[in-house]
This record gives structure tokens, C-alpha cells and sequence, in this order.
């Protein structure tokens, strides 16, 4: 009888391949810089990625070929040093490596007594000390700040409503959530998967700094409670995506304190400004919070995908997933001794080993190393905003709190609507030159072009190219 498997028929070869694809990945992230930033995906590669399911399988060399001739080249672009799209990182080369070894480990974290299980846990342990939680708190890694969020909210909701993993939301009076109208979608889809819907999802205005407006914020509450309804929940924002705006953290904590409301703060970048002395003050509340969703592939620049959620209460956090079947019980020795299944903490039951990357990286660079990034990261963003301050057709468009700047060409005698269209094209043509990619957003009808900049390949004199090359292409479309 023939038998079968999945492993090279010849580990040399297939060693001497793997050490090809190596070098060439190393060379890759060492020389980005010297790439345009980001290229139009040609039709080769659209013909490639419509091949329907392969029936029969290929020499691993050609594969390798293919990938590197079609795929490679047309990346995103985020490792590029002047990459400031969305709010995307940069992926240090040493979480590159771990995710290699994870993959090669390849165990599923959830349950059982292996290496992965602690390191799991200690790295949750780290993301708590770095906001000052308490040893008592937890949390959860998992794949960003979306997931991050809606776990937090989850106990929230689970807590607040005793008894509603079994009886439902029907049993309950109509629950109502609030935040800023600069909070991120995923808030709102969070708000609907729990149920509560988004029509009890209050956007509560903002003041010129885009901050949440407290005193609306204590209205609309009291509104709610004389409506019937039942507020349970703010949701704070440390770092908003249109300005990086950072809502006043302590008086939110001392409103939902005096409502008995939950806090869960939105903070998958901005809560890292947490680290960065000069901002202590501002955010000191963040290790307050009852619960909170960071990103560590933005701000502290691990590839993706790792976010993390932190609750306060342990037992909460538990009591909001906790499900042990028969198959999945622990005993007291063997494999399947072991830490508490992290599947009594989210939804989750496979996990990868994600925590690798994290665990890797920050042993090797220490943490005071991110933080410099980060302060560094700050400073570049002023730095940018005085670029476009000191240049009469530059307008800055928002306060730049953090690492987020908003900006525009603008020559004078446009209207609105020609300013929007001419910086559109402007960004777009950005784009295809491959200096530097910025994203964009509307504020107050505006468009901006929006770098929000989480990137650790940055030098000043990038942000010095992009403010030259938005000058030069912006001059050449109104001078024709
Ligand atoms: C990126 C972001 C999210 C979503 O996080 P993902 O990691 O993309 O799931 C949520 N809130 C804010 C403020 C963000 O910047």
C-alpha cells in the first residue's frame, strides 16, 4: 500500500529552496525604501489570482517563482517608511522570524500544558502592566482591535445583564450605549452582533479638538433613564482614526462610576500613548477603565494579526465565555493538564501562537525602545504639521493631538468643492508616483489628506519628500 504526506520528498531541497525564500524576505524588508511605495496590481496578476482550485500540484520552486514574479512586488506597502495609510504598522523583522517558528510549532493555543499556553498568558500579562492594570485583571490576544473591542463589550453586556447567556436580550430592559460620533465603525458592529442595535448606539458630538462633549454626553444619559432605557455602557476613545483625538478618559471614568455604567475604552493606537511620559497625565485613567481593546500590529509595530483585549475583572471576563465541554476538560497531568483553555475567555477556540511575535520581539528590543519609537513617531507628526504650517499653500485641517495629521493643498480662490476635488486627484496621483502613501477623510466637508503614522522605518526627511512631492504634484495640476 502506498501511504501519503505532505512533507518534501527531499529536505535538502526543500532546505536549500527555504533558505532562498530567507534570503530573499531579508533583502526584501532591508531594501523597501528603495521601492516605490506602492504599485498598480497588473493584469498578470489579476489572470493569476482567477485560476480556479488546482487539481495537481507543482514543483515548490515554481510556486515560489510565481509568488515572487506576481504577488510580492504589489504589496500594500505598509513596511515602506513612508507608508502613513489608515492606521497600519510596519512589522518589526524579528516578529517576522517568530512567526516563522510559531507556524513551525504550529500549536493551537487554546487548551493543554505546552510552552505556547505561558507564553500566551505572559504576554496578556505584559499588555496589563504596560497600562498599569492590576495582576488581577485579564485578557485576551486575538486578532486586532475589532475582536479586541467586541470582547470587552461583550462582558460588559454579560455583566450587566445577569442571566443573559441563557435567557437572551428579550428578558431585558433595552440597554443604550454612547460615545463620540469620531468612534470606529467596528464599535458599531460590535453594538449590533451583541444585539442592542444601533439605533441604542448614541453618537454624542464633539468639541473643536474632536474630543466626546461631556456635558451632551451627561444629557443624553439622563434623556435615556426618564425614556425608560438603560444606559450601560460608554465607549472612550484614545486615539480616534480622523485626528488621533483623546477623549477625556477621567471624566468618563467618573461618569460611568456615578451611573454604574461599564467604561471599555477604544484605544487600538492611542492607548500606547499611555508609555510616552508627556501624555501620562492625560491618559492616566486608561489603567482605571473596566475593560479596553489595543492593537500591538499598529502602535508597537508587530506584523499582523495581534490586538488585545484587557478586562479588569477576571472573574467578569470568565463568567462572559466560559464553556467546558466534556471534550475539551482539563486533567491533572498529561497534555491535557495546563492553564485555564483560553476558550473560557473569548470567543475563539483555535488560536495560533500569535503571542510568539510579541514575546520575540519585545525581549529583544525592550520595551523603553518602543516607547522611543513611539515618542519618535509623535515628534515626526509635529514636525509634518509645522512643514505644512511654514507653507502658505499647505492647510492644516485638525489639531494634531497624536500621531494623526490632517491636511490639504490650497491654493487660493478655491471653493470647497474644488478643494476636494483637486486633493482627491492629488492623493491619488500620490499614490501612483510611489513616494509616499497618505490616506484621506472628510472633516466638516473637507477632504483631508490623512497621515496617521505608525511606522518605525520613518526618518524626518520622509515626511520632508512627502510634503515636497504634494507641493510638486499639486502645482503641476493648477498650473496645468
Ligand atoms: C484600527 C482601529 C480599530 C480596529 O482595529 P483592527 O485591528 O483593524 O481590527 C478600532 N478602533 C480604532 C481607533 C482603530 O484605529
Amino acid at each position: 500500500m502506498q501511504e501519503h504526506s505532505l512533507d518534501p520528498q527531499n529536505w535538502e531541497e526543500f532546505r536549500q529552496l527555504a533558505h532562498q525564500m530567507l534570503d530573499d524576505a531579508i533583502d526584501y524588508m532591508r531594501d523597501v525604501g528603495e521601492r516605490p511605495v506602492w504599485k498598480k496590481v497588473p493584469a498578470s496578476t489579476h489572470a493569476l489570482t482567477q485560476e480556479p482550485l488546482p487539481q495537481e500540484g507543482q514543483d515548490a520552486a515554481e510556486v515560489y517563482a510565481t509568488f515572487k514574479e506576481h504577488i510580492l512586488p504589489y504589496t500594500k506597502g505598509n513596511i515602506h517608511p513612508r507608508f502613513f495609510s489608515w492606521v497600519q504598522g510596519t512589522g518589526v523583522p524579528m516578529g517576522v522570524m517568530a512567526d516563522l517558528l510559531a507556524s513551525t510549532m504550529n500549536p493551537n493555543v487554546a487548551i493543554g500544558d505546552h510552552a505556547a499556553m505561558y507564553v500566551d498568558q505572559q504576554v496578556i500579562n505584559w499588555c496589563k502592566s504596560l497600562f498599569d492594570f492590576p495582576e488581577t485583571a485579564s485578557g485576551m490576544l486575538v486578532s486586532g482591535g475589532t475582536i479586541a473591542n467586541l470582547t470587552g463589550l461583550t462582558v460588559a453586556r454579560n455583566s450587566f445583564l445577569e442571566g443573559v447567556r441563557d435567557k437572551g436580550l428579550s428578558a431585558f430592559p433595552q440597554l443604550v450605549v454612547y460615545s463620540s460620533v469620531e468612534t470606529h465603525s467596528c464599535n458599531q458592529k460590535a453594538v449590533e452582533v451583541l444585539g442592542i442595535g444601533n439605533d441604542f448606539f448614541r453618537r454624542i458630538p464633539v468639541d473643536e479638538n474632536y474630543r466626546i462633549r461631556i456635558p451632551e454626553l451627561k444629557a443624553q444619559i439622563a434623556a435615556d433613564r426618564a425614556a425608560g432605557l438603560t444606559p450601560f455602557c460608554i465607549i472612550g476613545n484614545t486615539g480616534t482614526v480622523n485626528t488621533g483625538a483623546i477623549d477625556p478618559i477621567g471624566d468618563l471614568l467618573a461618569i460611568a462610576r456615578a451611573e454604574g455604567m461599564w467604561l471599555h475604552v477604544d484605544g487600538a493606537f492611542g492607548a500606547l500613548a499611555y508609555l510616552v511620559p508627556e501624555y501620562q497625565e492625560e491618559v492616566k485613567a486608561l489603567s482605571e477603565v473596566d475593560s479596553m481593546g489595543f492593537d500591538l500590529h499598529k502602535w508597537l509595530y508587530l506584523p499582523y494579526e495581534i490586538g488585545c483585549a484587557l478586562i479588569r475583572d477576571k472573574d467578569k471576563h470568565r463568567a462572559a465565555f466560559s464553556l467546558q465541554p466534556t471534550y475539551l476538560n482539563n486533567h491533572d497531568r498529561g497534555l491535557s493538564a495546563g492553564p485555564d483553555p483560553t476558550t473560557n475567555y473569548g470567543i475563539e477556540l483555535s488560536r495560533g501562537f500569535k503571542a510568539l511575535k510579541a514575546w520575540m520581539s519585545i525581549k529583544n528590543h525592550g520595551i523603553e525602545k518602543f516607547k522611543t519609537l513611539i515618542a519618535q513617531n509623535i515628534q515626526q507628526c509635529r514636525y509634518l504639521g509645522q512643514l505644512i504650517e511654514n507653507n502658505p499653500q499647505l492647510e492644516l485641517l485638525a489639531p494634531i493631538p497624536l500621531n494623526v495629521v490632517c491636511f490639504r493643498f490650497n491654493p487660493s480662490g478655491k471653493t470647497q468643492a474644488e478643494l476636494n476635488d483637486l486633493n482627491k486627484e492629488l492623493l491619488m496621483r500620490l499614490h501612483e508616483s510611489g513616494v509616499a502613501a497618505p490616506s484621506n477623510t472628510l472633516l466638516n466637508g473637507n477632504y483631508a489628506i490623512r497621515v496617521a503614522h505608525v511606522n518605525f522605518r520613518t526618518r524626518q526627511s520622509d515626511m520632508d519628500l512627502l510634503v515636497e512631492t504634494v507641493l510638486l504634484i499639486g502645482q503641476e495640476m493648477v498650473n496645468g
